[in-house]
């Protein structure tokens, strides 16, 4: 082994570091990959779950600003941030809550618990609703923390 070094030294050290190189780059990539995860609103969230819809996608006049993960109506809902939530609440009759803001993500589709009020501190990982005969949980990401209720919460831009 040694010898095949010595005739070829040059060889070996090229390809050893070639292998450094390889290692490193996989190490921070792996690293940098693992900053930019987050857990996912339905449990278990090492599985796959089926997206209804993208990001994009034209509805009569307008793009879908999220993306929406099927679920059965009743599938519990868990904030993947944690923070003060704002609900999403009809300003004219008849008044419904059609989602909600937690952190930097928008959630629709979904049946808040009780005891959540605006403004409340929701926790992250904490089941916070279930979803609603909609089937499935609407889910949008924000540039930013969302510290306001409503459609324009604070100027966000959508990122998913
Ligand atoms: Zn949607």
């Amino acid at each position: 082994m040694w010898a095949i070094g010595e005739k070829n030294g040059v060889s070996v050290l090229r390809s050893k570091s070639r292998q450094v190189c390889f290692i490193l780059l996989m190490g921070i990539f792996v690293r940098f990959s693992l900053l930019l995860a987050y857990d996912w609103p339905i449990r278990e969230d090492t599985v796959q779950h089926v997206i209804n819809s993208t990001l994009g996608e034209w509805r009569n006049g307008h793009f879908h600003a999220g993306i929406d993960i099927n679920a059965p109506c009743s599938t519990g809902v868990y904030a993947i941030e944690g923070d003060i939530c704002y609900k999403d609440i009809d300003t004219l009759p008849p008044i419904t809550i059609r989602g909600i803001n937690i952190g930097h993500f928008r959630y629709f589709h979904v049946v808040i618990r009780d005891i959540i009020d605006d403004t409340s501190y929701v926790g992250p990982d904490s089941l916070f609703a279930k979803t609603d005969t909609a089937d499935h949980v609407h889910l949008q990401e924000a540039d930013r923390r969302l510290t306001a209720p409503g459609p324009s919460a604070n100027d966000a831009i959508w990122l998913n």
